[in-house]
């Protein structure tokens, strides 16, 4: 079945409201077999909303649309339903006083006028209920095609999309799946990997994708099958030759974060680690206490933001004063320096320029990482595009990849 997503709101073209509705549905349709053809917003307006349904209802069997079910008059869903339908709106008796007995069971007597509205519906609209607010939703069928229409509020929403809409769409499914395998790689740019991997697109039963995050390049495998075991079978061998393909660069799957690979690989060495940041201002140390547990193998952090500290800490002033501060030098000798401080294992050191100025002549988004260890030492220098938040969160993540390739090419690294 093909879908249409419909958020209505002029707020959300305002730039006022984020869509998350659609975003929440659009995650929720893949398991049941339906394939989201397109998001639309639209704003409340009777004629371009009506157009924007039009062309959703043309293009999908099912359409869903979230708000513009409100008591007030830029509220239009409703009308806009019927007039793409040409079906009348009525007052339906039953919703009517069901709407009057939401107000009674709120301790209002009197229902305001405007609400009445909200008890319409069209001859191909059944009402759906709302235990969380006063809009009902609607479900229009019509000539084999539905349309699925449900308060803007995520907390109506969610809740009648679990209880009413998916149950319904379940049953109107023919129980297929959508599944969607992603491999995360590391090391790679997205050219690179379009290049390694461009024998395996255009396959007949699945689709290939990808995208660039700050964790890396993620390979998104995707397939349409009858069921969920057919579907899994045809994606189990594009993930295989995808492996083969991308070889070590693949640091994990799906929902896996960087500081669960890392840690995870530290608690099975019996390694510890310890930290010291400059430029990511302790953000590193938050991300390897983001896992529980983490207190197994991360023995602490020290966040070192001026040269005096970092030297109070240990670092060498002399390295600090000859090669400045944001140098392959002062990370790794911060990543030894922390390592002594705490008697861990393993030592990192970040040190950089996260903007929006430059540093000791150093271009923003420069950032050395230094990586000491009782087998050696080394660094790595990138240079991160982007604002400092998305240089300081670049940098955490680089660390902790760059730690677990470490962690990978060293099977000998134990306590
Ligand atoms: P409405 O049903 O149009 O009156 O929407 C009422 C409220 O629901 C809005 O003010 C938002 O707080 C919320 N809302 C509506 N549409 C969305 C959406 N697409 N994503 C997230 N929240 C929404
Ligand atoms: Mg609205």
């Amino acid at each position: 079945m093909k879908a249409d997503i419909v958020s209505i709101g002029t707020e959300l073209l305002m730039g006022e409201l984020v869509d998350t509705n659609s975003a929440w549905l659009a995650a929720r349709l893949p398991p049941i077999g339906i394939e989201l053809q397109r998001i639309t917003h639209a704003r409340d307006d009777l004629d371009a909303l009506t157009d924007v349904l039009r062309q959703a209802w043309e293009r999908s069997e099912l359409v869903l649309t979230t708000g513009g079910l409100g008591p007030t008059d830029d509220d239009l869903t409703r009308e806009a339903i019927a007039a793409l339908l040409g079906e009348t709106l009525y007052v339906d008796a039953e919703s009517l006083e069901r709407l009057r007995e939401t107000f009674r069971r709120r301790g209002l007597s009197t229902m305001p006028e405007v609400n009445v509205k909200q008890a319409n519906l069209v001859p191909s609209a059944r009402s759906i209920p709302n235990y969380n607010g006063t809009a009902p939703g609607w479900w229009v069928e019509r000539g084999g095609r539905v349309i699925v229409a449900m308060p803007g509020p995520p907390g109506e929403m969610h809740p009648m999309w679990e209880s009413h809409v998916l149950p319904l769409l379940r049953d109107r499914s023919d129980g297929s799946v959508i599944l969607t395998r992603s491999l995360k790689t590391h090391g790679l740019g997205e050219s690179a990997i379009n290049e390694l991997i461009a024998p395996l697109f255009h396959l007949p039963d699945v689709s290939l994708g990808m995208y660039a995050q700050a964790q890396g390049v993620q390979v998104r495998i995707r397939a349409h099958a009858a069921s969920a075991e057919d579907a899994g079978r045809a994606l189990a061998p594009v993930e295989a030759e995808l492996r083969r393909l991308l070889g070590d660069n693949v640091w994990g799957a799906d929902d896996d974060a960087p500081e669960e690979q890392v840690g995870r690989e530290l608690g099975r060495r019996g390694l510890t680690l310890a930290v010291m940041e400059s430029c990511t201002g302790g953000l590193l140390a938050h991300t390897v206490t983001q896992v529980s547990g983490s207190s197994a193998y991360f023995l602490g952090g020290i966040v070192s933001y001026t040269n005096e500290v970092k030297a109070a800490w240990g670092v060498d002033a002399s390295l600090i004063r000859e090669h400045g501060a944001v140098s392959p030098e002062v990370a790794r000798d911060m990543a030894r320096a922390c390592r002594e401080a705490m008697g861990a294992d393993l030592g990192i050191g970040v040190t950089g320029v996260a903007g929006p100025d430059e540093l000791e002549g150093q271009p923003v988004g420069t950032v050395h990482i230094g990586y000491s260890h009782q087998w050696g030492e080394h660094h790595v220098s990138r240079r991160f595009p982007g604002q400092r938040a998305v240089v300081k969160q670049r940098a955490a993540v680089q660390a902790l990849l760059e730690l677990w390739e470490l962690l990978r090419s060293n099977p000998n690294f134990h306590a």
